[in-house]
């Protein structure tokens, strides 16, 4: 039999779900401890969660919530909702400094409570408590005028209504309504868990302040702060994990550089990886959401608000470009250059221009926070501007040398963490660097075979993998402490070496190699190499087992190697890479003296006037070297200016016109060409495979990979039928978007509209999909000759090269489905065991080549 509520529900329920009886008293319940606690951050886990669960909702569908979950859901969107109203009718900022922060620099733990309260106070507890109630006498009146089921009927399912009808004499009699003795509300399970959950936020906060204070550069925030008022450069040295990158921004929030949001503090990263890691952490450390008051800025992703955001990390290439709309950084009261001993291409020249503008802009502060190597040099270019020395900790570091040089360095690395794993006591996780991506998959693939061999013969390891393109949501397991009795393993590039610190590190495994961008000048040829790290470079990484007590670090070279083969510093990259897209970008800020331009290491005379040519080639300077139209809305593409180059054509070249939203998708999917297809060597081919004869050209997979996912409504479970990874096509389509509206504001979008009109859909896109590239990458072409194909770019006869295997073009040439081309296009170099092209673009056609680059192509072939 049904009961009458239950029966009652059915009517009033929405169709998927009902609602339980108790639900509103638990709403209220609920209601009141949240706002009775009352502090933000302890909503945003409410908030957070409910985002997750939005996450699932939206993939599996609101029917794959059990029925609690789906309460819950529905409770959580309803507090939410009410605290989303609640910060709307709260325009108050957030008072960061001054309130809460004693002279010391202290914080009143009380006031700050107190100032959270203030602020987060619910102005409308009662009028919601109110309106919840009338909502539920409402919902009441109507059920029991609109149901044929009334609330005294007995309902028997394909059985006749009874009417309950009462005999007098069973009536039993109870005391008034009174309100004297009433039974105290238990506060249910659910609202239990809410604070539970909420005592461990809090208990994490308290900790995270301690290991704030606890940190070495915590010892010299006064100094810091007065030396930094003094003085409007300052180089800070101090050894990696001192605090410089997470605390040193939040010093100058504090000592109220930021006017109260009127002015933000920016802190550049080379990378970015660091950015995002260490802007979530700092936002954590000052109990806000990330993407407000303290928010980050890569290329295509942007978390900040503006007008909120007074912290902001960010690459130093995006510092470079806002150079192009604020050349004098008015919005900035202070910049922090971290991670300056990298010398990236974007920190030298940042370097430079800053120098050029502090003369004009007094107020303005510069930081230079900087590993020990290299520190002089910096404060010579700004004028003997002083060091602090933030003195680190470092315990001893043993270091032991291979006794012979190990031809796979890989393999030797994973026997290593194995010795080490099986003789060394614990805890005490092991960090090793590798080069790349690839290698690090392979790594972590071997070693969880090995230790699946092994199974409970040894002792558990959890590996984490951090590299440039890892999703976000995987970097912070790096960070995650190790349980205990296991081994933590951490795989990475040489991101780990200044730019991040993981605690607990004991064990450093280096086999001395880093990846590096190197550009000929005399070939014109950009590719990525393997190459030996500097002495420098690994005596960071081995410091790195220093930080929590004695360590060791196995280094997979000889001692005869360290001393004898190893560069002392490593080469900064403006002397070792392709400046097209800053010499363009100097000359659109008005820097026309490229020679007199203050740099710290000035770039040879070969390298800057190739990068004038390459320029010019691609319109993008006139024959004087002025730059054009065409060069100033190359500087406007978040990208490379040949990429920008491609674009202008596929909208605008009278042969192509009409492909731009073909190009975008192809350029938005090879910037994230390493990740695209999952993981594994072998599954890539495999998922290839079906198309390999189809397809001619990888840009043409991967714009059809694209369509074929844009087509499914972006779907996650086309991903995983095709073996294609979600998260990148997700990353990919924001990349699209993010050029699709630069091109938009640039007008490219309006004139490529019209071209797709006049053509009436009738016309073969593909001709024009690869004119485009020719004239983006007219140095990027290699031509087929006795001996395979070789470049171009060279006066003498080029370089052979040979088609990647992971290439389309590779499988489809093995299986003899097609005949190679005499040009070819690729996108980059590569050299492993040979000089290896990859993403690659066959050309039909010669012609092509004359008609899209003739100034080119004409005296060449
Ligand atoms: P520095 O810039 O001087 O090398 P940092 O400011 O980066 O030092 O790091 C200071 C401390 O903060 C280190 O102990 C580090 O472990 C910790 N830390 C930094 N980022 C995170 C994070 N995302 N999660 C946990 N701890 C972090
Ligand atoms: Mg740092």
């Amino acid at each position: 039999k049904d009961s009458p509520t239950s029966n009652e529900e059915d009517q009033s329920a929405s169709k998927d779900r009902q609602p339980q009886p108790d639900m509103d008293n638990l709403r209220v319940l609920a209601r009141q401890s949240y706002l009775n606690k009352r502090e933000e951050l302890k909503l945003q886990v409410l908030i957070e969660e409910l985002a997750h669960l939005e996450g699932d909702i939206k993939t599996h569908g609101w029917n794959s919530l059990s029925k609690s979950e789906q309460d819950e859901v529905e409770l959580k969107r309803e507090l939410v909702a009410l605290v989303q109203q609640r910060d709307k009718n709260n325009d108050e900022g957030f008072q960061f400094q001054d309130d809460y922060i004693d002279q010391e620099g202290r914080e009143d733990s009380n006031r700050k409570r107190q100032l959270l309260q203030r602020k987060y106070a619910p102005q409308t507890e009662n009028k919601s408590r109110q309106q919840l109630w009338e909502n539920q006498q409402l919902r009441n009146a109507v059920q029991s005028t609109k149901g044929e089921v009334g609330v005294d009927d007995i309902h028997v399912e394909g059985g006749q209504d009874y009417e309950f009808v009462f005999d007098d004499e069973a009536i039993i009699e109870f005391t008034g309504d009174s309100n004297e003795d009433v039974l105290p509300e238990l506060e249910s399970e659910y609202d239990q868990k809410l604070i539970n959950e909420l005592d461990r936020e809090q208990a994490r906060l308290q900790t995270i302040q301690e290991t704030r204070q606890s940190l070495p550069v915590y010892r010299f925030r006064d100094s810091l702060l007065s030396a930094i008022k003094e003085n409007q450069v300052m180089i800070i040295v101090g050894e990696t994990g001192s605090g410089k990158t997470t605390q040193l921004p939040q010093y100058l929030v504090e000592d109220g550089y930021t006017k109260n949001g009127k002015f933000q503090i920016a802190c550049t990263q080379p990378r970015r990886v660091a950015a995002t890691s260490v802007a979530t952490r700092v936002a954590d450390e000052m109990n806000v959401v990330l993407g407000k008051e303290v928010g980050y800025s890569i290329r295509f992703d942007d978390k900040t608000t503006p007008e909120k955001t007074i912290l902001k990390y960010m690459t130093d290439g995006m510092l470079l470009r806002e150079f192009m709309a604020d050349p004098e950084l008015k919005k900035y009261a202070c910049i922090i250059i971290d991670e300056a001993h990298e010398r990236t291409l974007a920190t030298d020249v940042l370097l430079g221009l800053l120098k050029d503008i502090l003369p004009h802009r007094k107020d303005l502060k510069l930081l230079i926070s900087s590993a020990t190597m290299n520190a002089a040099k910096f404060a010579d270019f700004f004028y003997d501007a002083p060091i602090f020395n933030v003195p680190g900790r470092r315990f001893p570091v043993d270091i032991h040398y291979t006794l012979q040089p190990e031809a796979n360095y890989l393999n030797a690395a994973i026997t290593t963490i194995f010795q080490i794993h099986t003789t060394q006591a614990l805890p005490g996780d092991i960090l090793v660097f590798l080069t790349g991506q690839e290698e690090i998959e392979a790594a972590q693939q071997s070693l969880e075979e090995i230790a699946h061999v092994l199974g409970s013969k040894i002792k558990p390891m959890i590996i984490a993998p951090i590299y440039a393109n890892l999703p976000q949501e995987q970097q912070s397991k790096i960070f995650d402490k190790t349980p205990k009795d296991c081994r933590k393993v951490v795989l990475a590039t040489n991101i780990a070496e200044t730019s991040l610190t993981i605690d607990g590190i004991k064990y450093v495994i280096d086999p001395g190699f880093v990846k590096e961008n190197s550009f000929v000048a005399a070939t014109g040829m950009s590719q990525l190499l393997t190459v030996p790290c500097s002495r420098a470079s690994v005596d960071q990484r081995a410091g790195r087992a220093g930080r929590v007590g004695p360590g060791k670090c196995f280094r997979i070279f000889t001692k005869w190697s360290y001393f004898n083969e190893l560069d002392p510093l490593p080469k900064p990259e403006i002397l070792r890479t392709n400046l097209s897209q800053v010499v363009l970008l100097l000359l659109s800020l008005g820097v026309t003296d490229l020679i007199d331009f203050p740099l710290l290491d000035k770039p040879s005379i070969p390298a800057l006037s190739k990068a004038l040519e390459n320029l010019y080639v691609l319109g993008a300077l006139n024959s004087k070297g002025a730059i054009t139209r065409l060069g100033r809305m190359m500087c406007e593409f978040p990208c490379e200016p040949d990429f920008g180059k491609v674009m202008h054509t596929a909208a605008t070249h009278g042969s192509c016109k009409g492909v731009l939203e073909e190009v975008i998708t192809i350029i938005a999917m090879l910037h994230e060409t390493a990740s695209i297809f999952a993981q594994g060597k072998a599954d890539r081919e495999g998922n290839k495979s079906s198309v390999v004869g189809k397809v001619s050209s990888d840009h043409i997979l991967y714009l059809e990979t694209f369509n074929s996912w844009k087509d499914m409504n972006y779907s996650r479970s086309w991903c995983f039928d095709h073996k294609v990874q979600y998260k990148t096509l997700v990353r990919v389509r924001n990349i699209r978007d993010q050029l699709w509206k630069c091109c938009d504001k640039l007008g490219l979008v309006a004139l490529n509209e019209q071209a797709v009109e006049q053509l009436n859909g009738d016309d073969n896109a593909e001709p024009r999909i690869v004119k485009s590239f020719i004239s983006g990458f007219p140095s990027n072409i290699a031509k087929l000759g006795a001996s395979g194909y070789h470049t171009m770019g060279a006066q003498q006869g080029g370089v052979n090269v040979s088609v990647h295997p992971t290439s389309i073009v590779f499988q489809s040439l093995r299986k003899d489905m097609v005949k190679p081309t005499r040009f070819i296009l690729y996108q980059r170099l590569v050299l492993t065991s040979k000089e290896f092209m990859r993403d690659c673009l066959p050309i039909p056609r010669e012609e092509w080549l004359h008609e899209m680059v003739p100034h080119y192509f004409k005296a060449k072939s």
